[in-house]
C-alpha cells in the first residue's frame, strides 16, 4: 500500500547553492547529506512537514542526474511514494503493463529500498517507490 508522498526529488547543478536557497529563502533546514554511489549523486534532505525535499547533484557525467540536467535543466526530477510493500507495488504496476526501470529494489539514500517506474508509463513523472530497509 502507498502510505504517503515521501519526498520530491529535485535535480540541481550545485548542492551548496540550492541548499542556501532552501535554508535562507525558505527557512527549511538541511537534515543530512549523503552520497549514493549506485546513482552517482550527492543528496541533501530537507523536511517540509511530512514531505521531504531531496536535492540531487551529479557526482559524474555518467550519472542519471547529469543526463537529466543536460536534457531538461534544473527542476523536479521525481516524486517518491512511501510504501509498506515495495515488492508488492512493483508487481501491481507491472501487472498493469507499467514499464519498470528497476525490477528489483536497490539501496537508495536515507537507508531506504527504492525502485523507479519509467516516466513513459506514468504520464511523464519519474516515479519512485521507497520503503525503509527492514520493513519487509
Ligand atoms: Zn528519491
Amino acid at each position: 500500500m502507498i502510505t504517503k508522498i515521501d519526498h520530491i526529488g529535485i535535480a540541481v547543478h550545485s548542492l551548496e547553492a540550492a541548499t542556501a536557497y532552501y535554508e535562507n529563502a525558505l527557512g527549511l533546514s538541511c537534515h543530512g547529506t549523503e552520497e549514493v554511489a549506485s546513482q552517482q549523486v550527492r543528496t541533501a534532505f530537507f523536511e517540509a512537514g511530512e514531505v521531504h525535499i531531496e536535492l540531487l547533484e551529479p557526482t559524474s557525467n555518467e550519472s542519471p542526474i547529469a543526463k537529466f540536467l543536460e536534457k531538461k535543466g534544473e527542476g523536479i526530477h521525481h516524486i517518491a511514494f512511501g510504501t509498506d510493500d515495495i515488492a508488492g507495488q512493483l508487481d501491481k504496476a507491472k501487472g498493469q503493463d507499467v514499464r519498470l526501470i528497476h525490477e528489483v529494489p536497490f539501496e537508495g539514500a536515507a537507508d531506504k529500498l527504492v525502485a523507479f517506474l519509467h516516466p513513459k508509463s506514468t504520464y511523464g513523472v519519474l516515479t519512485e517507490f521507497c520503503m525503509p530497509k527492514g520493513e519487509n
